[in-house]
C-alpha cells in the first residue's frame, strides 16, 4: 500500500508515519529526515538545501524532485511507502505523477491532516526531536519520563532531543506561511482523484491512526 499524506508542519505526518512504519512496516519517505540526514553528512544535497531550511523556505522542485526519484525506486519502496512532506508544490506534484507512472506504482490513500494555525504554533515550538531516530516529543513530554526514551538507533541509549533550528518561533510563522502559499493548493489537486481523506489532525494520535487504518482497510 503506497500513502501520501499532506499537510502543515506540525500536523502529526510523520507521528502517524512512524506508527504505520511500526505497525505495517510501510516505508517512511520523509523529504525532511533526508535532507537534514544530507545536512549532518554534509552532501551536495544537504549544502544546497541548508539555507532554504534555514529561512523557513522551501528547497527548490529540482533538488526536491531529484531525491526523491531516486528514493522511490529503491527496493523498499516496491513493497509499500509513506510520503511525508513530497510533494508541496505543484511542480512536484505533476512530477510525482510522471514518477509514480514510470515506476509501475499508484497512491492508495491520500490523507491531508487539517489542522489550525494556533495549535500548529504551539505544536511545533514545543516539540523536541531525537537526532539519531527522529522520534518527536513537546517538551511538556520531556519533563517526564519521556526525556529517558530508549533510542531504536542507539543499541542500549536514550534518544537525545533538541529543538530543530525551524522549530525556533521565528521560522515557525514563516513555513506555515509557506505552506498556506504554496502547498494548499495540492488540497485541490488530490481532492478530485478519489482515495482522499480529510482528517481533523488535531485529534489526539491514536485516534488519527484508527481513521487512517479503518480508511485503508476499506480500500
Ligand atoms: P519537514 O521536516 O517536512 O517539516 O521539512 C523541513 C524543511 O525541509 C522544510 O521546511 C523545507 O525547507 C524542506 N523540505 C522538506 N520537504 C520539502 C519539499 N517537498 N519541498 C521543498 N522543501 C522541502
Amino acid at each position: 500500500m503506497n500513502i501520501l499524506f499532506i499537510g502543515p508542519p506540525g500536523s502529526g505526518k510523520g507521528t502517524q508515519s512512524k506508527r504505520l512504519n511500526d505497525e505495517y512496516g510501510l516505508t517512511h519517505l520523509s523529504t525532511g529526515d533526508m535532507f537534514r540526514k544530507a545536512i549532518s553528512e554534509q552532501t551536495e544535497v544537504g549544502m544546497k538545501a541548508k539555507a532554504f531550511m534555514d529561512r523557513g523556505e522551501y528547497v527548490p522542485d529540482s533538488v526536491v524532485i531529484e531525491m526523491i526519484k531516486n528514493r522511490l525506486a529503491e527496493a523498499d519502496c516496491a513493497s509499500g511507502f509513506i510520503l511525508d512532506g513530497f510533494p508541496r508544490t505543484e511542480p512536484q506534484a505533476k512530477a510525482l505523477q510522471d514518477l509514480l507512472i514510470t515506476l509501475g506504482m499508484k497512491l492508495d490513500g491520500v490523507f491531508f491532516f487539517d489542522v489550525k494555525k494556533e495549535v500548529l504554533v504551539q505544536r511545533l515550538s514545543s516539540r523536541r526531536t531525537c537526532r539519531n531516530c527522529n522520534r518527536v516529543v513537546s517538551d511538556d513530554q520531556l519533563n517526564t519520563d519521556f526525556g529517558l526514551l530508549t533510542c531504536p538507533q542507539k543499541t542500549g541509549g536514550a534518544c537525545d532531543f533538541y529543538q530543530r533550528d525551524d522549530d525556533k518561533a521565528e521560522v515557525v510563522m514563516k513555513r506555515i506561511d509557506v505552506y498556506q502559499n504554496q502547498t494548499m493548493p495540492l488540497i485541490q489537486f488530490y481532492e478530485g482523484k478519489g482515495n482522499f481523506l480529510r482528517i481533523d489532525g488535531s485529534l489526539a494520535p491514536d485516534e488519527v491512526f484508527k481513521l487512517i487504518e479503518n480508511s485503508c482497510k476499506k480500500s
